[in-house]
């Protein structure tokens, strides 16, 4: 028996002919090839639209910026005290996010980043990639100030976005 079972198909969202491929993992079929020849299934091209668009939607509840851009961003235009950067908290599939106000901005070696409100999850300081220095891990991230989301937002309250409405404020 092959370790391979392929399938002409039309994908189910553009109903373009494809060559479907069921390959062996661990020795098994993930499904009965009988049960894979029928079963509906996307082409390679809707598949990574639909995989892009998903990372496009994560990209944004974090204000498009990965940690890397926003050590980067952090590195070129150091926060002064008293400037506004945003808290961005996901927890509980939230799209959260507050106003806060730089306290410190380089203390120690690491030039950790302190705000004057924290969140319960992720603390005051945060690394200059972003990062919670109390909860590295955490859903509470540190992110720029983004003119277009700040005026969403203030620094009483957080304030839920949906991803539709970061969408409209970000673009993408
Ligand atoms: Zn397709």
């Amino acid at each position: 028996m092959s370790d391979r079972v392929t399938q002409e198909k039309n994908c189910q969202t553009c109903s373009k002919p494809f060559t479907a491929t069921m390959t062996k993992l661990l020795g098994h079929f993930p499904v009965p090839a009988a049960k894979f020849r029928q079963q509906a299934e996307e082409c390679p091209s809707c598949k990574e639209a639909y995989r892009a668009k998903m990372e496009a939607t994560a990209r944004r509840r974090r204000l498009n910026f990965t940690e890397g851009q926003v050590k980067e961003y952090f590195t070129v235009n150091p926060p002064a005290q008293g400037d506004t950067l945003i808290l961005a908290m996901s927890q509980f599939h939230r799209n959260a996010y507050r106003l806060v106000r730089v306290v410190n901005p380089a203390s120690g070696k690491q030039l950790r980043i302190i705000v004057d409100k924290g969140d319960a999850f992720g603390g005051a300081s945060y690394y200059r990639t972003g990062k919670s220095t109390f909860a590295p891990k955490g859903q509470t991230v540190l992110r720029p100030y983004v003119a277009m989301v700040a005026e969403k937002l203030n620094y009483e309250s957080e304030t839920d976005l949906s991803d539709a409405d970061l969408q409209a404020l970000l673009g993408g």
